[in-house]
């Protein structure tokens, strides 16, 4: 069977245009646009019930949380991150005048190697910044470890992690400093969003004037801030798709569970999910034997109008403007892996035809 439209590596879920609408003329009837309006905040209650955590602070996207923990904790110093993630990883580092030190990643989980981090950190190491990859969690009991013998803080980009438990408690809860993102494309979205988590109030009071340009009321000022606000058109997106998440999950679960069982894997591999992790499906990597084997998947499915996408690649210590050491575990999975298409209306009858255009080209 072929198909009769394009298929993408995602696809925005687009909640029903009538219940938008129903947000919209609230926003219309307290004509109140942005700085933490009537239903940001009405968003922010409910995501903290739904993702049981104590505080939460909704922000334009998910870059910016990231820019403003390195702010705060980076001090100009070396961060340890993690070669494998998405290039806002990388870029928030060097925007901040902080220096990306790469530790390269485990083969399995694809989240940063702990048992390599030690080796690099010197005394300019400021802090740790890992990325949960494709929700899943980091060795965070290890890395808390070190970060306290050695006196560093500790930021998640926990940008694929909506909905993702580890040991029975949000993964937002673990770090000095969590971030997410709620971008389009993202499992739960406003549009452009994210938000930001901490538990220490101290550093979560600076956070949020460092989110609303430092202000303290209209004439004075806390310290240096920037703009992190997010408007009420996008926490009435978010409100929307929020009353469709169990439905989002539930469908994501449905097509993992058909890749799973109906891929070959005999020289393919999947992610290891971490133990104790309530995983939210929020991609779904395969990793192909060889760079060759991943261009021919590629090509086959690309000429059936079907398009993955090479997530992520390159590995972030190749890119041009980063200087980094050689990562040989991460360069190698950055090389052969690729994300399948996964959203919620992707039918059983599509992912079948994915899956039968891959097995014979991967056994
Ligand atoms: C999406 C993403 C970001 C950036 O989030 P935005 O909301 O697009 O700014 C950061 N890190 C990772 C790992 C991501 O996937």
């Amino acid at each position: 069977m072929s198909l009769s439209h394009p298929i993408y590596v995602t696809k925005s879920f687009f909640p029903p245009l009538k219940e938008y609408n129903h947000y919209l003329e609230r926003i219309w009837k307290n004509e109140w646009l942005t700085n933490r309006g009537e239903l940001t905040l009405e968003l922010e209650k409910k995501l903290k019930e739904k993702l049981a955590v104590d505080t939460i602070l909704i922000t334009n996207n998910g870059t910016i949380p990231l820019q403003i923990a390195l702010k705060i904790l980076g001090n100009y110093g070396e961060i340890i991150t993690t070669p494998f993630s998405y290039i806002a990883t990388t870029s928030a580092i060097i925007w901040e005048n902080c220096t990306p030190v790469f530790v390269d990643i485990d083969p399995d989980y694809l989240t940063i190697d702990e048992l390599k981090i030690e080796a690099a950190i010197t005394d300019k190491t400021t802090a740790i910044l890992a990325t949960h990859v494709f929700g899943n969690p980091c060795h965070v009991e290890r890395i808390e470890e070190i970060a306290k013998k050695h006196n560093l803080h500790v930021i998640y980009d926990a940008a694929h992690c909506f909905g993702v438990n580890y040991k029975g408690q949000s993964i937002f809860n673990y770090g000095t400093v969590s971030t997410c993102s709620f971008h389009a494309t993202k499992i739960f979205h406003t549009g452009e969003g994210g938000a930001i988590f901490c538990k220490d109030q101290k550093l979560y009071e600076k956070i949020f004037y460092s989110h609303n340009f430092g202000h303290n009321g209209p004439e004075d000022f806390h310290g240096l801030g920037i703009n992190a606000k997010i408007s009420e058109l996008q926490s009435a997106m978010g409100l929307t798709v929020l009353n469709h998440f169990d439905s989002i999950f539930e469908n994501r679960k449905r097509v993992v569970d058909f890749y799973t069982k109906n891929l070959k894997f005999e020289r393919i591999s999947k992610i290891k999910i971490r133990e104790n992790t309530e995983w939210n499906y929020s991609y779904y990597p395969v990793i192909f034997e060889s760079e060759e084997m991943l261009l021919t998947v590629l090509k086959t499915l690309n000429d059936n109008k079907i398009y993955p996408r090479r997530y992520f690649y390159p590995s972030l210590n190749k890119v041009n403007y980063v200087h980094g050491a050689n990562m040989p575990i991460s360069e190698s999975v950055a090389s052969r892996v690729l994300c399948l298409p996964l959203y919620k209306d992707l039918t059983d009858e599509e992912v079948s035809v994915i899956v039968n255009l891959i097995n014979p080209l991967t056994c």
